[in-house]
């Protein structure tokens, strides 16, 4: 006879780290940031090493992650701004099915603990979490860095020595500042803290839990039972206890007996910012990081667990943290919107291991320029940006052409020596862009553009 839990449907529990590289964990060949936890939860689930976020910065990565489509769809991109910022106006559209409204329509309870970033409730109640489908929200609207107080230096996110006074980012309960600024050095236990709270709370129901992590974005604070731990420095320490935090969400989901009817997803918004010198990230052997196009920017750690449904297995099929929005779904038996395009696919067959999923191209956007595509194990960029913070860019024709496969830190183009490859690729791009209806752009500032 089926238990309640195996009658009902699965829990979703997203966990979203900010500016984690994808070479920064142990299981992702880090050699000596300590992450356990996250250790154990690949080896015991899905590891996968082409997992891709849906844009190179925050913004438009969480737009895509919770729509399921290319920010450019929703407006959540500009060329100019590329993120919300402290006082903007902008929004998530409400035209915008985000995945806690879907879930909802299966009974679903949803929390959203975190960094929002879609949205700054304090000049535009629309942006707020609880406007687009989550009952319960505590975290910041934003970056940790963008609201400074003028005691902060101009170099301050790069400095190893990090002040609590420089920094004024507000902390939110549902929709009450709560402390201002917020304690960045308590953030992420606290956060966890709300995560197993809310776990708990909700067990008797399937829930929905978007955990984006304020860290390892800069400025970098850890607590001090990790602070001056981690051999890695800094860096280390606040990555470390990111793992912990995940170690404690997944014990929580044990001890609730929960584990086996619970999707957890681990992944990161976008690459390393690589400009932070030692407070950034790894990308590993990748090539660049956050703010670019090239694999550093945008493949990032994605580890699926589920016990029981999810296989231990390293999973080599690429795909994209807009295809967890349609999974989800899939998984909840909600609908998946049918009255406008979406971009991730049901990767279902390759979470159970049960067959394969067919994807004719992936497109790589900067802003509102689609900068590359790739189709199967080839890569072709039309244009390339180095990392967040170095704006100039350059065009190819012809497009460059990397094997990610036989080249994954794209060395070696070798579109001479593929021309129906690119050919292929290219057609591709011109039937996106034939279909495509860019939505004007949300991201509209108060302040002058460089201003917090
Ligand atoms: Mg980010």
């Amino acid at each position: 006879m089926a238990t309640a839990a195996e009658s009902r449907p699965p829990n979703i529990v997203i966990i979203f780290a900010d500016d984690l590289g994808y070479g920064d964990l142990g299981c992702y060949g880090h050699p000596n940031i300590r992450t356990p936890h996250l250790d154990r939860m690949a080896a015991e689930g899905m590891r996968f090493t082409e997992f891709y976020s849906a844009a190179e910065v925050c913004t438009p990565s969480r737009a895509a992650l919770l729509t399921g489509r290319y920010p450019i769809r929703s407006g959540m991109c500009h060329d100019q701004f590329r993120v919300l910022r402290s006082r903007s106006l902008g929004n998530l559209p409400d035209s915008e099915i985000t995945l806690a409204e879907a879930l909802k329509t299966k009974g679903y309870a949803t929390g959203a603990i975190g960094k929002w970033h879609l949205g700054v409730p304090q000049f535009n109640p629309g942006g707020h979490p609880r406007k687009h489908g989550f009952d319960f929200y505590f975290g910041l609207p934003h970056s940790n860095d963008m609201d400074s107080t003028p005691l902060a230096p101009k170099a301050a996110p790069k400095l190893a020595e990090q002040k609590a006074e420089w920094w004024n980012a507000p902390l939110y309960r549902d929709e009450k500042i709560i402390e201002r600024p917020a304690e960045q050095t308590t953030l992420t236990r606290r956060y966890t803290d709300e995560a197993v709270k809310f776990i708990t709370a909700n067990k008797a129901k399937p829930f929905f839990l978007y955990f984006p992590h304020t860290f390892p974005h800069t400025p970098l604070f850890a607590s001090k039972d990790f602070l001056g731990k981690s051999p890695r420095g800094l860096y280390g320490d606040v990555v470390e206890e990111l793992d912990a935090s995940v170690g404690r969400v997944l014990d929580t989901l044990r001890q609730e007996k929960l584990a086996e009817n619970t999707l957890v997803f681990f992944t990161s918004d976008n690459g390393p910012w690589l400009i932070m010198n030692q407070q950034g990230g790894s990308a590993g052997l990748l090539r660049e990081g956050k703010g670019s196009t090239w694999e550093g920017g945008m493949r990032v750690p994605g580890i699926a667990w589920w016990p029981g449904k999810i296989k231990p297995t390293v999973q080599r099929t690429m795909a994209s943290t807009m295809d967890l929005f349609t999974t989800s779904l899939k998984l909840a038996g909600a609908e998946v919107p049918n009255d406008r395009a979406i971009d991730g696919l049901d990767i279902r067959p390759l979470l159970f291991g049960i067959g394969t999923v067919e994807r004719e191209a992936y497109f790589f956007y900067r802003g509102t320029r689609l900068m590359a595509a790739r189709s199967g194990d080839f890569k072709a960029h039309f244009m390339t940006q180095a990392s967040y913070g170095q704006p100039k860019h350059d065009e190819h024709t012809p497009p460059l052409l990397f094997n990610l496969k036989l080249d994954a830190s794209e060395v070696h183009n070798v579109a001479t020596n593929h021309a129906a490859v690119l050919n292929q690729i290219t057609q591709a791009v011109e039937k996106h862009r034939a279909a495509l209806k860019p939505a004007p752009s949300q991201l509209v500032d108060l302040a002058p553009l460089g201003k917090p």
